[in-house]
C-alpha cells in the first residue's frame, strides 16, 4: 500500500497549479496528521468542531484548518480564534454568528456558501435562489468580520460521471454568475468541489480546492 506521503505527492502532481489540496483528516488521530504535515500537507479539513480544536492544539501552528462539515451556530466560538476557511455556511444566521465571534477575536473569517447540487436529499446546502439572497443581502453591510470567498458543493454519490460532471458544471456556472455581485463582502475566488472519487473531474471543471480524505489516508 502506498504511504501517506506517496498519496499526497501523487494527488498534487495530478492537479494544476490553480487547484489546491485540502487533506481531509476527520476521524484520523493526530499522529497521522503529523505524517501528512511532514509530507507537505498544510491544509487540513475537519467536519467536527471538537475534533478540530483538539487536533489544532496538538499540531504545528502553520496549518490552515478548514471546517468542511455542518456547523452549528453555538459551536462557532470554539473555532473562531483559528479557523482558516469555513466551507459549509448554509444560512445568513450562521454567517452573522461567525461575524460576531470573528469580531471578538479581531479577525476576518473567510467563508464559502455550501450549495446543494446533488440529487440526494441527505446533503446540506443552499439552493441557488437562497444563495443569491445571501450574496445580495443588504445585511452583509453590517458584517465587517466575514468575507464570502466562494462556493462549495458535493456531487451525487454515483458512479455516473456524466451526472457528477454536470453537477460540477452547474456549480461552476453559479460561481461565475455570482461574480456580478462582488463587493467588499463577496468575492468569488474559491470553488470547493471534488472528493476522493471525483477530484480530477472537479479540477477539470474549475475547482480551486479539492477535499480529499480516503485517497490519502485509506478508508475510514
Ligand atoms: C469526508 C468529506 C470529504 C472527503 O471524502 P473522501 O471521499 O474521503 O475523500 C470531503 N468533503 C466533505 C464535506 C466531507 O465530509
Amino acid at each position: 500500500m502506498p504511504s501517506i506521503a506517496e498519496n499526497i505527492a501523487r494527488i498534487e502532481k495530478g492537479l494544476k497549479q490553480e487547484t489546491r489540496l485540502v487533506a481531509v483528516t476527520k476521524t484520523k488521530p493526530a499522529e497521522v496528521l503529523r505524517e501528512a504535515y511532514e509530507a507537505g500537507a498544510k491544509r487540513f479539513g475537519e467536519n467536527k468542531v471538537q475534533e478540530m480544536v483538539a487536533k489544532s492544539e496538538e499540531l504545528p501552528g502553520d496549518i490552515a484548518w478548514h471546517m468542511i462539515g455542518h456547523l452549528q451556530s453555538n459551536k462557532v466560538k470554539y473555532i473562531a480564534p483559528f479557523v482558516s476557511l469555513i466551507h459549509s455556511v448554509d444560512s445568513l444566521k450562521l454567517l452573522k454568528e461567525i461575524n460576531k465571534e470573528a469580531g471578538k477575536n479581531n479577525r476576518t473569517i473567510e467563508c464559502l456558501l455550501q450549495i446543494f447540487i446533488a440529487s440526494e436529499e441527505t446533503k446540506f446546502g443552499l439552493s441557488e435562489a437562497e444563495a443569491k439572497e445571501i450574496v445580495t443581502s443588504s445585511e452583509l453591510a453590517d458584517l465587517s468580520n466575514i468575507k464570502i470567498a466562494g462556493l462549495m458543493g458535493m456531487a451525487s454519490n454515483t458512479d455516473d460521471t456524466n451526472v457528477i460532471r454536470s453537477e460540477f458544471k452547474g456549480l461552476k456556472a453559479l460561481f461565475e454568475s455570482f461574480k456580478q455581485y462582488e463587493n467588499e463582502w463577496v468575492e468569488m475566488r474559491e470553488l470547493s468541489m471534488g472528493m476522493s472519487g471525483d477530484y480530477l473531474l472537479a479540477a477539470e471543471e474549475g475547482s480551486t480546492l479539492v477535499r480529499v480524505g480516503s485517497a490519502i489516508f485509506g478508508s475510514r
